[in-house]
């Protein structure tokens, strides 16, 4: 148990939780993969039920009518409750699977199915066989594949005998942090992980100066100070020692300008060169290979968008390119792109991400990919740059990505209008596109989204650096 807080408001206070966007597009990830691998005990029936109540009453009906496999079958039992992927009969026994949507076992993986396979227990099933189902390492596409190729089990019977009989231990401890309600007082801290879904509501009330939102402070550095129960960079005393990048921020701090500015800004933005193409891509790394020849988890860079700037305080002219529906669509990616950058000047980028990708086109051997990535590694500038060690404003709260400067940098302007609204969203478009979920209408409605999404990312750059411009 990580967080204590984090359990206690799950229990008590679970609509403080807050699911974004990329939570909801990983979850429906894991859904499809959870669907596709019932195929592993085919013929079976999902439980229905909106609420536990029903879902509890239907497993229980279902198990008595004789069905041999039931998916998302549910059990509760001293107060505890479980929820199990494929339920499958053995003679008069049972086994359970449970899918990841991962290629690799963790600790967590193994825990959740000890803890089910107690629950199942108690409930007075006997339970011959666990399983924990994972995507396999060499995928091929879906499509013409048996679903015994695409995952592999792990069988984790042994363990979940072994180590059950100590749950109940472990599920009093919890209990206890449940009902005790200490809890609630505690204070968020570098514990917390970016996928918990009450991070809105602990770090809502925090000081935007808050220790946690320093950038570069070490963690022995960071704990010596909350041992003295300094919290606030703006508390910290000033013959503390600091790296180089927490000292940028007490400088700025100390400043009282908001937002501040480095000194060496303005000679950084003035080395960028004309014409300045402003460039992002969209990419796919999904688990299954959905194009010919592609590997598992193998990126593929489909989309697009540039924004060039002839001059400084000029109108951007834009250029985008997307490919949904051939098998390969590096290629034709390398072939628009060379032009819009064969007489840049600066090629601005956010983060390290672009160049990534281009090592990727060289590395697949794609024609005209080598020159790109010359080019690029000769013009690069990126702009997060400029906003790590160039701009402190408190409202950053110590993040530089795009998604968190834009709207303080320039109010109004955000993703919020868009049907495609974040990375995550664009690759499961285009799996979605070559797995054939989406054709017709749908397909070219999505394609329109992507495009749109992709050119917000470009044309919030230009103002970015425009809104950089205005400050030196
Ligand atoms: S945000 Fe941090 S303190 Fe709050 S519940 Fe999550 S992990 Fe715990």
């Amino acid at each position: 148990m990580k967080c204590p807080k984090r359990l206690w408001l799950r229990w008590n206070q679970p609509d403080l939780g807050v699911v974004d966007e990329a939570m909801l597009a990983r979850a429906e990830i894991g859904q499809k993969i959870g669907i596709l691998a019932r195929g592993l005990n085919s013929g079976g029936v999902e439980v229905p039920g909106d609420s536990l109540s029903e879902r509890l009453e239907n497993t229980a009906q279902m198990m008595r009518d004789g069905h041999r496999v039931l998916y998302e079958a549910a059990f509760a039992v001293d107060g505890l409750f479980a929820q199990v992927d494929i339920l499958f009969r053995i003679g008069e026994a049972w086994g359970f699977r449970e899918v990841k949507s991962a290629k690799t076992v963790n600790d967590n993986h193994v825990k959740d199915a000890i803890f089910q396979y107690h629950v199942l227990n108690r409930s007075g099933l006997s339970i011959e066989r666990v399983e924990l189902i994972f995507v396999a390492q060499e995928t091929p596409m879906i499509e013409g594949s048996r679903v015994q190729d695409l995952f592999v089990p792990l069988d984790v019977t042994d363990i979940c005998r072994r180590e059950s009989p100590e749950l109940p231990e472990a599920v009093n401890e919890l209990l206890a942090v449940i009902e005790s309600g200490e809890a609630e007082q505690i204070r968020a801290g570098r514990h917390c992980e970016a996928t918990c879904p009450y991070l809105g509501h602990c770090f809502g009330d925090l000081a935007d100066d808050d220790l946690l939102f320093a950038p570069s402070l070490d963690k022995r550095k960071y704990q010596s100070l909350v041992d003295r129960g300094i919290y606030r960079m703006s508390e910290v005393p000033a013959d503390e020692e600091l790296s180089n990048k927490a000292e940028f921020v007490r400088r700025a701090l100390g400043s009282g300008r908001v937002p501040w500015v480095a000194p060496d800004l303005g000679r950084r933005l003035a080395a960028v060169k004309y014409p300045a193409v402003f460039l992002d891509f969209e990419t796919a790394s999904p688990l299954f290979p959905v194009n010919p020849g592609m590997k598992g988890g193998e990126l593929v860079v489909f989309q697009f968008s540039a924004h060039v700037l002839s001059e400084p305080g000029g109108d951007a002219a834009h250029f985008e390119f997307v490919d949904l529906e051939s098998d390969d669509p590096h290629a034709g990616l390398v072939e628009a792109l060379t032009p819009v950058l064969a007489g840049a000047g600066s090629v601005i980028h956010y983060s390290a991400f672009e160049k990534r990708c281009l090592t990727r086109l060289v590395g697949a051997g794609v024609p005209g990919a080598q020159e790109l990535l010359q080019k690029f590694l000769a013009s690069s500038v990126d702009m997060e740059d400029f906003f790590k060690d160039g701009v402190y404003h408190p409202k950053f709260r110590g993040k530089s990505s795009i998604k968190v400067v834009l709207p303080v940098m320039v109010p109004g302007l955000d993703y919020s209008d868009l049907q495609v609204k974040n990375g995550g969203m664009a690759e499961m478009s285009y799996v979605a596109a070559r797995s054939g979920e989406l054709v017709g209408a749908d397909l070219a409605a999505r394609r329109e989204a992507l495009l749109r999404y992709c050119e917000r990312d470009t044309f919030a750059m230009v103002k970015l650096f425009e809104a950089l411009l205005g400050l030196v």
